[in-house]
């Protein structure tokens, strides 16, 4: 590539790979839109602080995904501009939570602690991506938020729902889709499948000294919440996610996840296993076990109230209230005009 053209096609964003000038532009058009966003913007800034690269690659399963570790942001290359403006602000926002010192270790923290910090995060980071394709909806672009809806209608829906009714501004929209995320059982077995791969490969490359730790660690879920689940600068969670995380239901596992992670302990010397699995989890972890997601309530989006309020249709329905407000002002002068004639009429 010439100089010239390495010039046109200097990337707005600092760390971006890319194969060529296609992928180049599908990435720059990804970030234009986000840039359209108030959260988008503080997103990108993030990111492009943090270090964080952003590459498009093939084959990969996921839309997109980010690595903690080495601060890689990847992007499934099938993906259109609508799907990937959310998946961008999914990842970005990961990147963002672990640059504001996020403590996460699969080997030394509880299964509870570091499967409940882990939703916490994947929540979180589903709701910033539904805030930036909310805020594009209501410019009038509502492709993104379309295809979030797709696959996350179930916190995608709890959102708009709260924000038509008023309450996008005092947090209870991201709060409602916050806990929309724990609805889909096949998503939280999909991430404590994920937490005991990622247990395994730290228990490869641990010192006995860390292996001697294993699994004692709690990061209490109040830490991750105060440091990540904000909108705005703003808490957008109450006093109700500490019962929420401290619930039964917060304190399960899948059938197949409760014994991978009792396999792990069963032949540990503080560990009795004539107990059984069930009391001995119960009382190292506090953990039960759920049936297989199969067998769960199937996650029911919520039934939309109406649709986005784009900045058109706010202008079109105060200009409505103007003309009829103008229409019964004309009305009550002709009946004042009409009862004048009367008046005088009859005088
Ligand atoms: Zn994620």
């Amino acid at each position: 590539m010439s100089e010239e053209l390495k010039q046109a096609f200097a990337p707005s964003y600092k760390h971006l790979i890319y194969k060529d000038a296609s992928e180049l532009k599908l990435l720059e058009s990804v970030l234009d839109e986000m840039r359209k966003t108030k959260l988008g913007r503080q997103l990108i800034a993030d990111a492009e602080a943090y270090g964080t690269t952003v590459e498009m690659t093939s084959g990969m399963r996921a839309i997109g995904s980010f690595d903690e570790f080495t601060k890689k942001i990847r992007l499934n290359s099938s993906y259109g501009k609508d799907g990937l403006v959310g998946t961008l602000s999914h990842e970005m926002r990961h990147s963002q939570q672990f640059q504001k010192g996020l403590r996460f270790d699969a080997l030394l923290d509880t299964p509870t602690s570091y499967i409940q910090n882990q939703t916490i995060i994947e929540a979180d980071a589903s709701v910033a991506a539904t805030e930036v394709c909310y805020e594009l909806a209501t410019q009038g672009n509502s492709g993104p938020l379309e295809e979030l809806r797709k696959k996350d209608a179930h916190i995608v829906n709890p959102f708009q729902n709260e924000a038509i009714q008023g309450n996008l501004a005092n947090g209870g929209a991201h709060k409602a889709a916050f806990y929309g995320w724990y609805t889909d059982y096949f998503m939280r077995d999909a991430y404590e499948t994920n937490y005991c791969k990622m247990y395994r490969q730290r228990y490869q490359d641990s010192t006995h000294e860390e292996s001697d730790k294993k699994m004692t660690r709690t990061v209490p879920v109040r830490e991750t919440i105060d440091l990540v689940c904000q909108y705005g600068g703003k808490p957008y969670l109450g006093k109700e996610a500490d019962d929420f995380f401290a619930s039964e239901e917060m304190h399960t596992v899948s059938y197949e996840r409760f014994n991978m992670i009792y396999g792990r302990i069963w032949s540990d010397p503080d560990v009795d296993y004539k107990e059984g699995a069930d009391a001995v989890m119960m009382k190292k972890f506090g953990l039960k076990q759920r049936p297989h997601y199969g067998y769960m309530p199937a996650k029911k989006p919520p039934e939309l109230l109406g649709p986005v309020p784009t900045v058109e249709s706010r202008q079109a329905e105060a200009a409505q209230k103007i003309a009829e407000t103008k229409a019964s002002k004309a009305e009550t002068q002709t009946a004042k005009v009409v009862n004048k004639i009367l008046e005088t009429k009859t005088r």
